[in-house]
């Protein structure tokens, strides 16, 4: 069915909706736009770049103008469900690589690894975000909540200039989804209020081409079970022992370092690591697994489906 409406649908790709080398091309056309949090003439381009993305979608673009020398902000709203608590999705454009650190790490693939300034921490899951967006739109049945993807441009500096934004949408949003890299492991971070932040362990077999969705999904669809247990639930021993009996490790990650969704967390489910799998963020072996691509994007997808 979904397959069916994805290829009579503008906007689609042909085949695999999910393929990982159309999506690492998207990843690659933002990792090479180098984004220092501190050159916001760069930042702005990205910005302009994931703007002109949106184009053709169903979505409404807000741009906040940068300041004290920091870039703009974006906001992408979906046009649907945004009269109701919704998603928020919440990336960075900025990276902590120098301008010109391209050329000691340029985007190149070995073997499963993807590098490139930036591409774990964050181009690649905030691609995939973008991407299991352009899905749901591409589909005739929009998701039951809207969808809004925030896009600051200083969270490596602990975000000065975008936390009141965050804070702000944050608020307004039923969920927040964090497009961090994931942990070792491709765990998963939750939190919520009065909840303790948790990592989950996801045991679900990543899909291949060829192989029906619905084989490889199951990791997603108790992650969304996860989620809908956390919702209403403010006891973390519950939690806990919920999640494991549906297969899923919680550890609590309190002191886990920072990330925008600690402006979230404390009043709003806040989910974190939702982006890709990879090592090395921060440094000149920075890289993403490919593998990794496209089991998230279809989290990330079936979690704006399922979020209700
Ligand atoms: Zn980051």
């Amino acid at each position: 069915m979904t397959a069916m409406s994805d290829l009579k649908s503008p906007g689609s790709l042909p085949g695999n909706p999910f393929d990982s080398k159309a999506i690492l091309d998207g990843i690659r056309r933002r990792v090479e736009v180098e984004t220092p949090t501190a050159a916001p003439e760069q930042v702005n381009r990205l910005a302009t770049m994931v703007a002109d993305g949106y184009r053709d979608l169903p979505a409404t673009i807000e741009r906040v103008a940068g300041r004290d020398g920091r870039g703009d902000h974006l906001v992408a709203r979906s046009a649907w469900g945004q009269d109701q608590p919704g998603i928020l999705v919440l990336s960075h454009f900025d990276t902590v690589h120098p301008i010109g650190f391209i050329k000691r790490l340029p985007f190149h693939i070995e073997g499963d690894s993807a590098f490139g300034p930036g591409i774990y921490d964050m181009k690649g899951g905030a691609y995939l975000a973008y991407h299991a967006f352009r899905q749901i739109c591409a589909a005739p049945e929009r998701s039951p909540l809207g969808v809004t993807q925030l896009y600051v441009s200083d969270e490596e500096i602990g975000s000065p200039t975008s936390r009141a934004l965050i804070e702000a949408e944050g608020h307004k949003a039923k969920y927040v989804l964090v497009t961090e890299p994931a942990r070792d492991g491709g765990k998963v971070v939750t939190g919520r209020k009065g909840v303790a932040r948790f990592e989950i362990f996801i045991k679900g077999v990543p899909s291949h081409a060829g192989i029906p969705p619905q084989d490889g999904r199951s990791a997603i669809r108790e992650l969304g079970n996860v989620i809908q247990t956390l919702e209403g639930m403010n006891d973390p021993e519950h939690a806990r022992t919920l999640a494991a009996e549906i297969g899923f490790d919680l550890v609590d990650t309190r002191t886990s370092g920072g990330s925008d969704g600690n402006f979230t967390a404390p009043h709003t489910a806040t989910i974190d690591g939702l982006g890709v799998d990879g090592k090395g963020a921060h440094t000149h072996y920075e890289q993403m697994y490919i593998s990794s691509i496209e089991p998230r994007a279809r989290l990330l997808h079936r979690l704006y489906q399922t979020l209700q």
